[in-house]
């Protein structure tokens, strides 16, 4: 096992899991994961090597957010957004001086990078923005009514999308890399959800100043299609692979203490079966979309094409439902057991922050998204081609 998996799968069983009903509770920020995750150095690991990370691959997020998704889930989120932050920097700093100091700083002091892409007046529309680079001499401010800013108060830097200048059309949009030092943060709305309450998603009014240089030298467009956009959905889907997996372990560890009472396997044991058949089928998708990515990343047509975005956007759809689903099964395995707060076998947690997956970019969108890609695609490729 690569030691950075080894250490999550630690941090996850160690430090998350024991406090992540308190993190519920309280919708607080994991702060004692977070330390432990900096202390690992798990922040940098996909910062190349000549910047000083550990250069590891999306696979290894994949991994680790299906770790600690099993754990502590809105931890697993903020730990996948991170992630996302970092792939799409690193993917598209260009030849920029600016932008690879900043990664290397980084991997060195462990920075948490947020991001504000939903924005007042646009919805969940994330192809879109309405504040705009203000750039003179070199240098820009903006000011952005950002309604989400996950873990906007505990972040070291933050990614915002706004339109490329103010006569830009509102798809005309960059990336900016903000740090701490660049931003203030005005908070307008709170997170009090039923979900995924730790991730403390409050909504801001951003404004922020520094160099053009911070700016992504690639378009929004390009920096979502090749990379924002597959890395979210593939590592939200460990993670909801992850709540779904520890809803079907309680549910394995209950129909257990059944047969132990009851002297052989209980009724529940064959909806069990049927939780787990289903669990393997999310699994799936989410090992097979990633190899799908994987095998495009070395070609910039294959990973612009439109049959990865289908795939991309089927997997979100496809395992944001299925987390569900899995856990009503669990919820029927347990029963009572499952149903109450106060028992070990309690899914109220797991079925929860699974619901904010069909909402986190509203399954609605993507779906729209997807009918009008399948229209301009052709013929499936066989099975093994
Ligand atoms: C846990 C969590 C963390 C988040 N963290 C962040 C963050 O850190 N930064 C950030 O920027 N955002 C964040 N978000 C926000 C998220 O990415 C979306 O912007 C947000 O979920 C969209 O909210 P909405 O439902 O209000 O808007 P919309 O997506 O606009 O949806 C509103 C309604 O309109 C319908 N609808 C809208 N458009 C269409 C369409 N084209 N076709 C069909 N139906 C449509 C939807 O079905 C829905 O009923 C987070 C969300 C969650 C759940």
């Amino acid at each position: 096992m690569k030691p950075w998996l080894a250490a999550a799968r630690a941090v996850g069983a160690e430090v998350a899991s024991r406090h992540a009903d308190d993190v519920d509770q309280r919708a607080r920020f994991p702060a004692e994961a977070f330390a432990a995750l900096k202390k690992e150095k798990l922040l940098g690991i996909i910062v190349p090597k000549s910047e000083g990370g550990a250069g590891a691959g999306v696979a290894d997020v994949v991994a680790i957010c299906h770790e600690l998704g099993q754990r502590c889930a809105a931890t697993a989120m903020i730990y996948a957004m991170h992630q996302i932050q970092v792939a799409c920097i690193v993917r598209h700093a260009g030849g920029s001086a600016w932008l690879k100091g900043f990664l290397k700083r980084l991997a060195s002091d462990q920075l948490l990078l947020a991001s504000a892409t939903s924005e007042a007046g646009i919805g969940g529309d994330v192809r879109s923005s309405i504040c705009a680079v203000e750039q003179q001499n070199g240098r820009f401010e903006l000011v952005k009514e950002a309604t989400v800013i996950s873990y906007g108060a505990e972040a070291d830097g933050i990614l915002v999308t706004a339109r490329r200048t103010p006569e830009s059309p509102a798809s005309d949009q960059v990336i900016v890399v903000v740090p701490k030092t660049g931003y203030e943060l005005n908070q307008e709305s709170e997170w009090d959800t039923l979900g995924m309450r730790g991730t403390c998603s409050n909504g801001y009014k951003l404004r922020a100043r520094g160099e053009m240089a911070q700016v992504v030298p690639v378009s929004y467009a390009d920096v979502s299609a090749m990379t924002m956009l597959p890395v979210s959905h593939l590592v939200w889907s460990a993670l909801w692979l992850g709540i779904a997996t520890d809803a079907v372990t309680r549910s394995r560890a209950c129909v257990r203490a059944q047969a132990r009472k009851k002297g052989g396997a209980p009724a529940s044991a064959a909806r069990l079966a049927e939780a787990s058949s289903q669990l393997q089928l999310m699994k799936a998708n989410v090992v097979g979309s990633l190899r799908q990515y994987e095998a495009a990343l070395g070609s910039e047509d294959a990973i612009a094409a439109p049959a990865l975005a289908v795939a991309m956007n089927n997997l979100k759809t496809g395992t944001s439902q299925m987390a569900v689903q899995v856990i009503n099964q669990c919820l029927l395995v347990c029963g009572l057991a499952g149903y109450r707060n106060d028992s070990p076998y309690s899914l109220g947690r797991n079925l929860r922050d699974a619901h904010s997956a069909a909402l986190m970019v509203n399954n609605d969108r993507i779906l729209a998204n997807t009918g009008n890609l399948l229209m301009a695609l052709r013929e499936d490729p066989g099975l093994l081609e």
